[in-house]
Order: structure tokens, then C-alpha cells, then sequence
């Protein structure tokens, strides 16, 4: 039997931002309905325990940047004890071993460069432009496997001037891990909305959304949900898709969201018997935090100060985008990416092996990659899906920002809280 529900606001999407955005909304006694496509809360923060692991793992978002002032609030809030993480980061290239930072010298020669455009223009534009000879092929190189990884970057995309703000910034504050994860933090925004009369839906993968004035309607298998405002939280790639039909229909916001880059990535978790790389290869990585490698899976990091014998891989942008393997194969390239950059066998690091779980963001059906970053045009785009369409659909998540937190978690739960408040305004 067809069922009609009514609410006030509609939300989409249990993410950061559609909860945070809950959070507030049913603060202010607006009847809530939040429909998530998935089984479960969280989004892109997806703390999880798959069989074999001594304990949960992150398969998306982990760290906390330490000037994120509504994270932390948040997590105050939750009762969420947050470490700050330490040791030593190293690099292994070819038959060198260094334990240094990402840089040379040359960055700074760079960012004066950057310092001095004048106009945007492709990251890799200007690479080409300003350090397009033999002699600065080794910053073209840090500086692009940089991008990939930590923005999930394609270079031919990303806006120089975007990257130039970004590594702008006086200083790079400290980074936490939750305890326990950033289930802490949902779980949390979760029990806020159920306790002040919000009601969180799951399995509901919205198709289409049929609107007028004041007037919203939803149909999901048998039940319709009606309600005066529609808060859109899926991420920006599913957006311009469209992965949402609107009737009738709204380019502009398709548009928009196609100005905006969206990056992919390969996280793995790899639960070790013990921490054998302090001890065992040839090379020893003692209180390892991170190793940056010239290998396929080239980036690893430890849980370190947690004694954990956990290692995780990670392959941002355009390389995560182009691998297309089984989370077999992936594993297998990761074991062989960790033997080469640490000269121990991979048979050996197999032994060792007790836990892995691979998460493939390229591949996932609701987020289509892992997070955005700016292009040329985006912060544009960022305006037109920060306004309102006829005060009855409104759109957040982390792509739809424009402060220093670009694609992450303080982003969603910025865009949610700001969408939530020009909605109660109403
Ligand atoms: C691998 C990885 C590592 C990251 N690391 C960090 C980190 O260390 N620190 C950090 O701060 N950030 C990190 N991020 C980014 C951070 O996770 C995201 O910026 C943030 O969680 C996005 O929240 P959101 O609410 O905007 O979107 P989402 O979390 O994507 O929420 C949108 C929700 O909409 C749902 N949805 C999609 N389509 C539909 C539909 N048709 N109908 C109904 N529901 C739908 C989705 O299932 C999802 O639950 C990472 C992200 C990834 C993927």
C-alpha cells in the first residue's frame, strides 16, 4: 500500500554534512527526515570491522585536522578522545633510503613562483611554464605524486592558484586519529537528530526528486515522502552525473557541479601478527609514521603512537582512477609495493599478514571517488550551489565550501551547517 509521509525539511544523504545539517535543523523543531541510499550512516567517514582485524579500521576519512574548530567541537561534545599523531617520516626511491620531509629546497623557489601569478591557470600549466626543464624534473615529480596523493588531484585540473592559497597557510597544525573513529562523531550526530524527534532512514536510494514551490515529493519503492524543503547532501561527482533526476529538471546545478574536480583513491588496511618493519627487512623503519615510495601503492602510513601493527596504502588521483583491479590483485600489488620499498620479501610480509581489506572509492556507487578539489571556475561553481533553488531545494557537502578545510570532513559539516541555517531562516 502507498504510503505518504510529511515532514518539514527532507534531507539527503547521511553523510557529515546531511546529519550536521539534522543535527541543527531538528534543534530548531522542524520535523526532519534524512533518506540514506546505504545500510549504514557516515558516509565517506566509514569506520568499519571486517573480519580478522583486532580492531575497527577507517576505509575512509581519518585524521583530524587540528584547526577544524567544529570537528573538534563535535567531538568534545561526543566524549571522542583524539591522539595526535608522531614519528618519523621516510622516503624510499630507488636504492636510497631518507627519513626527511616531502621537500627540497626547490619549494620554495616554486612558491615564489606561485606568489607571483597573476592569473589562474592548470597546475601543471604552470609546472611546465616555470619548471618545464631537465634540471627541476625531481620537483615536478615530488611536487605532482604530492598532488595526486594528498589532494587526489589530477594535475592537468587542479587550480594553481587554489594549491598556492592551500600551501600558503603559516603552518601546518597538528593531525589527530579518533579513538575509536569517526564513528565517534556520526554515531554521535545520529542519537542528536532520533533525540530531538528526527527520523534517519536507511536503504532509501533516492531516483528522482519532483518539486515546485514550497512543495517537494520523494518516492521510494512504496513509500512517497512529501515535504516543504529538500536538502541535498550526495557528493558532487554523483551531482553532475546527474544520479538524481529533478523534475522539473535544473541545469545549472549540473552544470556547476561538473566545474567542480573530484578525485579517486585506493585505501588499504593491511593488520600485521607485529610491527616487523621496525625489526626485520634490511631497511628498518623505526616509529614509522609515514613512507612515501616510488612504488604502485606509494604512500603508507602506521597508527603510531598506537602500537598497532597496521599499515595502510594509499593511491590517490589519476593513478587510483587508472589501476581497475580486484581487491586481490591490489593486495597483492600493495604486499609488493611494501617488499620493494623496504627490501624484505613479500612471501615473508604474507606470513605476517593477518587482516586486509581494500577500499576501491574510484568504484563506489555513492560517492564515485573520494573527495573534490578546486579546478579553474570552481570557486564560481561553489557560489551557484551555495544559492538556494526557489528556497525549496538546497545543496551541501564538502565540495559546496570555500573556506581552508577543502575536501574534508570540517568542509561537510561547514556546508551542512550553513545550508541548515539559511533553511530554519525561512
Ligand atoms: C578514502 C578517504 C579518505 C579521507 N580522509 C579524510 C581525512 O583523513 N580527514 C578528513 O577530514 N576528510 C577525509 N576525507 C574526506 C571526507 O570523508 C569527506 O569530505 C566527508 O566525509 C564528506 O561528507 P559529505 O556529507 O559531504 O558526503 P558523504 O559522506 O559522501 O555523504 C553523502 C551521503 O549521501 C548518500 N547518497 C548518495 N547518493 C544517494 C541517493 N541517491 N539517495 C540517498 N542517499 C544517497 C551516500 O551514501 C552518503 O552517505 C576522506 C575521504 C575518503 C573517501
Amino acid at each position: 500500500m502507498q504510503v505518504t509521509e510529511h515532514f518539514d525539511v527532507i534531507i539527503i544523504g547521511a553523510g557529515a554534512s546531511g546529519l550536521y545539517a539534522a543535527s541543527q535543523l531538528t534543534r530548531v523543531k522542524l520535523g526532519v527526515l534524512v533518506l540514506e541510499a546505504q545500510n549504514r550512516i557516515g558516509g565517506r567517514m566509514y569506520t568499519n570491522l571486517p573480519q580478522g582485524f583486532s580492531a575497527p579500521i577507517e576505509g575512509g576519512a581519518e585524521f583530524v585536522h587540528g584547526d577544524a574548530p567544529i570537528t573538534l567541537d563535535l567531538l568534545k561534545n561526543a566524549n571522542a578522545q583524539y591522539v595526535e599523531m608522531q614519528g618519523n617520516t621516510y622516503q624510499a626511491h630507488n636504492d636510497e633510503i631518507e627519513k626527511k620531509d616531502f621537500f627540497d629546497s626547490d619549494w620554495h623557489v616554486m612558491m615564489t613562483k606561485l606568489k607571483d601569478l597573476q592569473y589562474d591557470m592548470p597546475f601543471s600549466q604552470f609546472l611546465s611554464t616555470y619548471f618545464g626543464d631537465p634540471e627541476h624534473e625531481t620537483l615536478r615529480m615530488n611536487v605532482t605524486k604530492f598532488v595526486e596523493g594528498y589532494n587526489a588531484a589530477d594535475i592537468t585540473k587542479v587550480s594553481a592558484m587554489a594549491l598556492r592559497e592551500e600551501w600558503s597557510e603559516e603552518e601546518d597544525p597538528a593531525q589527530y586519529r579518533i579513538k575509536g573513529g569517526y564513528a565517534k562523531l556520526y554515531n554521535y550526530l545520529a542519537e542528536q537528530v532520533k533525540q530531538n524527534g528526527g527520523v534517519i532512514k536507511l536503504n532509501q536510494k533516492v531516483s528522482d526528486i519532483r518539486w515546485s514551490i514550497n512543495d517537494v515529493e520523494i518516492a521510494v519503492g512504496l513509500n512517497t515522502y512529501r515535504s516543504k524543503k529538500c536538502l541535498i547532501t550526495i557528493p558532487v561527482s554523483l551531482l553532475r552525473l546527474p544520479s538524481i533526476g529533478f523534475v522539473p529538471e535544473i541545469s545549472s546545478i549540473t552544470d556547476a557541479a561538473s566545474r567542480i574536480g573530484f578525485g579517486g583513491v585506493v585505501k588499504m588496511n593491511l593488520e600485521f601478527s607485529r610491527p616487523f618493519w621496525e625489526t626485520e627487512p634490511e631497511r628498518k623503519f623505526k616509529n614509522l609514521q609515514f613512507l612515501f615510495t616510488d612504488e604502485k601503492i606509494p604512500t603508507w602510513w602506521s597508527q603510531v603512537p598506537d602500537k598497532r601493527p597496521l599499515l595502510t596504502g594509499w593511491i590517490g588521483g589519476p593513478g587510483a582512477q587508472r589501476l581497475k583491479q580486484s581487491d586481490e590483485e591490489l593486495l597483492e600489488s600493495g604486499i609488493q609495493s611494501l617488499a620493494n620499498a623496504m627490501k624484505y620479501p613479500a612471501q615473508k610480509i604474507k606470513q605476517h599478514l593477518v587482516a586486509w581489506k581494500v577500499d576501491q572509492w574510484v568504484n563506489n556507487e555513492f560517492s564515485s571517488g573520494a573527495y573534490s578539489y578546486e579546478m579553474v571556475g570552481t570557486p564560481e561553481a561553489v557560489k551557484v550551489l551555495q544559492q538556494s533553488v526557489n528556497d525549496t531545494l538546497f545543496f551541501a557537502g564538502e565540495a559546496i565550501y570555500d573556506g581552508p578545510h577543502k575536501g574534508t570532513v570540517e568542509a561537510a559539516l561547514t556546508s551542512g551547517a550553513d545550508a541548515a541555517k539559511r533553511i530554519a531562516a525561512l
